[in-house]
């Protein structure tokens, strides 16, 4: 690939030129550990960005929040934008991380501080590929009085037997700012969800998780559209919610059609 053994080349950066050589050596390329993997497929880094868009025309996130997905070509890593609003957010922000959370390449680019609720996750969900964390006001109720978030009807089976809700105080005290900021904080939380698909958390928000972009948009919206409709009935009546049996099958029918409001709420927001 380099035919100038000088470093010459005004492309390459000097970093690069070592690594390349070093690896074209004795030395295996993976002692790089910052070294970025092999490129994430470009139409994923498209859904994370179209995701943070939707996300935000859709109620979930305003200045806050995020959506990250494990990377298609390492399952050690995820990708996430940097710090800054999800509406904004273009390819050239979508950061890689190890699952430590230490940025791979930031560039100068700046993590988000709650990014260990990612790394975390993915390292005990397998089967996790993507994750939103937002504040999405509706879940706040649900969250703050432990009233139960239950399915309201089949779109919202994931919610299964109710998300269990995270205490930040459990782990890490009752003087924190409510922040995801550390490994060991984000660990916590991790177990909390533990094989669910959302978990609320106290005092902050909620976290969903899902086998792909598309499904976690999906949970994200339909969680807080099921908190406003269960808080409009608790306001009329005492609801008959979804039971376990019914969530389980409706969860795995939806699970078969994101593809449809998928293609709705890209449209919506690339039409603007
Ligand atoms: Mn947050």
């Amino acid at each position: 690939m380099i035919s100038c053994p000088c470093g010459c080349l005004p492309s390459l950066s000097r970093r690069g030129f070592f690594a390349t050589a070093l690896a074209a050596s004795a030395f295996p390329a993976a002692a790089f550990a910052a070294d970025p993997a092999p490129a994430a497929d470009p139409g994923l880094i498209d859904d994370i960005v179209t995701a943070n868009h939707i996300l935000y025309d859709q109620g979930v996130v305003d200045g806050f929040g995020h959506v990250s997905a494990r990377h298609d070509k390492d399952p050690n890593r995820y990708l996430l934008s940097r710090s800054m609003a999800p509406a904004l957010v273009t390819a050239g922000d979508i950061m890689e991380f190890d699952l430590d959370s230490n940025a791979i390449d930031a560039r100068g680019r700046t993590p988000y501080l709650e990014r260990f609720i990612h790394g975390e996750i993915y390292k005990v969900r397998p089967d996790v590929m993507a994750i939103v964390h937002s504040h999405s006001p509706a879940v706040l109720p649900f969250a703050d009085t432990y009233v139960k978030l239950l399915p309201m009807n089949h779109i919202a089976g994931f919610l299964g037997a109710g998300p269990p809700v995270f205490e930040i105080r459990a782990g890490a005290g009752a003087a924190t700012d409510m922040l995801v900021r550390s490994n060991a904080i984000g660990k916590a939380l991790a177990t909390t969800l533990g094989s669910s698909q959302v978990a609320l958390m106290r005092g902050h928000g909620s976290v969903a998780a899902a086998q792909s972009v598309k499904h976690v948009v999906f949970r994200a919206i339909y969680t807080e559209v099921n908190a406003r409709t269960e808080i409009q009935a608790l306001s009329i009546g005492k609801p008959t919610f979804l039971n376990d049996k019914e969530a389980a099958a409706a969860m795995k029918t939806n699970d078969g059609l994101v593809e449809r409001p998928w293609a709705l709420w890209k449209q919506r927001v690339a039409s603007k």
